[in-house]
């Protein structure tokens, strides 16, 4: 597996261009021989038939990045050629996870089926040219004719129809006069051309269906790799990116735009797809996920989904940070989910204020604290930044702490509360445990410890120093809370992989979700807001969850503190 990346790089400007990468040395360079004649125009064109996921931001940082960087133009193009499986959720949903991420179209919206008159019209131009043909093979048998790597393919018997015939064919097929299936509209390339997408590919099916935008109008539909190059050629794209599994196509790309749109100025660039690991990214998977219920929803905060991201509490800056430090290269390689969960640390760790939630509580009583009292300590709201300032944080006799920072019998080097011992609260006093309370079943239900009134934080110096700071919140401020913790969705690192004989919902990770019910949160947390970040102290980064109810806040956890992948790097220098 390979990494991409580098961690020590300190604070960054997100707002600044893209720094160089191999298409980018193409534009400067078509830009300073003038093979491009009009502004720098790119677009990202994705199909309707799922939500958008971190490959796609990968591609919407490149394409949209490219343009902003050479003062050009990008547009949003849906590509829906394939009536059946695509819905206006999924529309919509893409346009707003674009804009979250920092993007804008501007009037530039487009859509594939716009252009089907065009295609149509150009169809027919084809045809008068001798260049395509209408095709009667079933499509077992133009796959059998098709040949293979090692062999040419044969010509279908149809090939060479009189160019009367075709026309003829071609509007009856458009007129709804034959089934579906039942002939196809062909390019007349080459059948034992070496590229295998040359050999006389399908431009046109008949195919009933209705069209999410123009309904029933059309019982034909154009292939994807027809429609797509004379779409950019419309739209006057320019530098058209894709991924690297459409290279083979370019040549049946450059044959569309020579054939049909003569010195239209698009031209193909392929770059390497985003992989990441212990993560599936192919749209037909994440929406099995969806549809078999493995995950709740679209947006569920384990979804390498934009929306899940989101709602799992990422920003648009860390995610537009990892695809700026993953780079764009010409080969494939997986990149560590790591990395990503890296970029969101780096972003927080100054944005965050730091604040204090008790996951599984176990009350202490300061029996030397007056009954009923309660002051309010100020407390740092980020060590990191100057200008996060401080809030109030209520102290009192009753108290709760995390159940695993008590031990009845220590472990070597636990430097947390034990009988006897002494610990610092965070932001307040020293405390020492003098009594370990249980119910009938010997479940340690509390702890009663006594206070040093001489230590408090910030206060004279008290020459008093323990090993342990706990965080805490005090009992009767306090604000019940459910917690969400996550882990990858996948148990091993390549889920994709066949090896392992099984589906892939095999590989679900049992322990990726897991509830906690019980929570307490100190009382600034009933202000928060649906997507805002915290830092719990000790625990990792969280966000406010769009299921909370008043009195009841749910909050995602977005990563524990534990940088594994700086970490990873470390050791790797
Ligand atoms: P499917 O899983 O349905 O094959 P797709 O990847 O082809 O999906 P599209 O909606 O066609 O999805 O993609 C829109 C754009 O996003 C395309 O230009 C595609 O190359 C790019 N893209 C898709 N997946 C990735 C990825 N993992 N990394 C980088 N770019 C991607
Ligand atoms: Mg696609």
């Amino acid at each position: 597996m390979t990494t991409a990346g580098t961690a020590d790089e300190a604070s960054r400007d997100f707002s600044r261009e893209l720094p160089a990468n191999f298409i980018q040395d193409i534009i400067s360079n078509d830009l300073k021989t003038g093979k491009v004649r009009s502004t720098i125009h790119t677009r990202f064109p994705p199909e309707p038939n799922g939500y958008l996921h971190i490959g796609h931001a990968k591609s919407i940082c490149l394409n949209f990045g490219l343009a902003k960087a050479n003062n050009g133009l990008c547009n949003l193009r849906f590509d829906d050629t394939n009536p059946s499986k695509e819905e206006t959720e999924f529309v919509e949903s893409i346009m707003r996870d674009v804009r979250w991420l920092g993007f804008d179209w501007d009037d530039r919206l487009y859509y594939a089926s716009d252009y089907f008159d065009k295609c149509y019209e150009w169809a027919v131009q084809l045809i008068k040219a001798g260049k395509a043909y209408v095709c009667d093979l079933s499509s077992e048998e133009i796959r059998a004719y098709r040949g293979t790597l090692t062999e040419p393919g044969k010509d279908s018997p149809y090939r060479n129809r009189s160019i009367e015939e075709n026309l003829n064919l071609f509007e009856r097929m458009k007129n709804g006069d034959f089934l579906d299936g039942s002939r196809v509209l062909r390019a007349k390339i080459d059948m034992a051309s070496p590229n295998m997408n040359m050999r006389d590919p399908v431009l046109y099916r008949i195919m009933r269906a209705t069209h999410h935008r123009t309904g029933d109008k059309w019982c034909i539909y154009p292939m994807y790799d027809y429609s797509h190059p004379l779409g950019d050629a419309i739209e006057n794209i320019t530098h058209s990116v894709c991924t690297l599994e459409f290279a083979d196509h370019r040549p049946l790309y450059d044959w569309f735009i020579e054939n049909v749109r003569p010195g239209a100025e698009p031209h193909q660039y392929e770059f390497a797809r985003l992989n990441l690991n212990y993560t599936v990214m192919s749209k037909r998977k994440l929406r099995r996920l969806v549809e078999e219920g493995y995950v709740n929803g679209w947006d569920d905060p384990r979804m390498p989904t934009i929306s899940g991201l989101r709602r799992r509490g990422y920003t648009p800056e860390s995610i537009r940070d990892f695809c700026e430090r993953i780079g764009v290269a010409k080969r494939d390689s997986v990149v560590d989910i790591g990395l990503l969960e890296h970029c969101i640390r780096e972003d927080l760790n100054r944005k965050a204020r730091r604040v204090m939630a008790v996951l599984k509580p176990l009350k202490v009583v300061l029996t030397n604290y007056p009954e009923n009292a309660v002051e309010w300590l100020d407390i740092e709201n980020n060590p990191e930044n100057p200008d996060a300032g401080s809030r109030k944080v209520p102290f009192g006799r009753e108290l709760y702490i995390e159940q695993d920072d008590f031990m009845e019998v220590p472990v070597k080097k636990f430097f947390r509360l034990s009988p006897g011992g002494e610990v610092r609260l965070k932001g307040a006093f020293i405390i020492k445990c003098e009594e370990v309370v249980k119910d009938a079943s010997g479940n340690i239900i509390e702890l009663r410890c006594t206070y040093d009134p001489n230590t408090r934080s910030g206060g004279p110096a008290s020459g008093r120093k323990v090993k342990g700071t706990l965080h805490w919140v005090q009992a009767s401020h306090a604000i019940p809370a459910e917690v969400r913790l996550y882990e990858n969705l996948f148990i091993v690192e390549d889920p994709d992989n066949d090896e392992y004989g099984t589906d892939f919902v095999s590989k679900i990770n049992p322990n990726s979700l897991q509830v906690l019910q019980n929570c307490l949160v100190e009382p600034e947390l009933a202000q928060a807001q649906v997507e805002e970040r915290f830092q719990f102290l000790r625990h990792g980064y969280f966000s406010l969850d769009q299921d909370s109810k008043p009195g009841l806040p749910v909050f995602n956890r977005i990563v524990p503190l534990r940088d594994s992948w700086a970490k990873i790097q470390k050791t790797a220098q």
